[in-house]
């Protein structure tokens, strides 16, 4: 599991069960909202609807409205380097943890 002496270095799912595992959907939206001023979506061209409730797509999840992928600054936000996140276009994707496989993981074994 992901600490203190190893957090440079460690993957986004070692994290994830360090910070996030077992979360209620609530407390992911909180979360989500503490990150809200670091997220670039608001910023993207790719997010043509920016306001609070669609951004933070690596936490919460895809859109629900189609997006036409018109570039990704995910590269470029302070979340990607912290939590190690490795994808890109989670608007149209889906969040890391679905990405990662860690969500099929948790859903197998509630
Ligand atoms: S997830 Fe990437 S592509 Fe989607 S709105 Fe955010 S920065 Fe843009
Ligand atoms: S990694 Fe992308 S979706 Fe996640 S907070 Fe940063 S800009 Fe927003």
């Amino acid at each position: 599991m992901a600490d203190i002496e190893t957090w440079t270095k460690d993957s986004f799912e070692a994290k994830y069960k360090a910070l996030m595992a077992g979360m209620s959907e609530a407390d992911m939206k909180k979360s989500a909202v503490q990150v809200l001023h670091l997220c670039r979506c608001n910023k993207c061209p790719t997010n043509t609807e920016a306001g609070e409730t669609t951004a933070v797509y690596c936490t919460l999840g895809r859109a629900d409205r189609g997006l036409e992928r018109k570039g990704c600054l995910c590269s470029d936000c302070a979340i990607t380097r912290t939590m190690s996140l490795r994808w890109d276009y989670y608007c149209t994707k889906g969040s890391a943890v679905e990405l990662s496989g860690l969500k099929a993981v948790e859903t197998e074994s509630v």
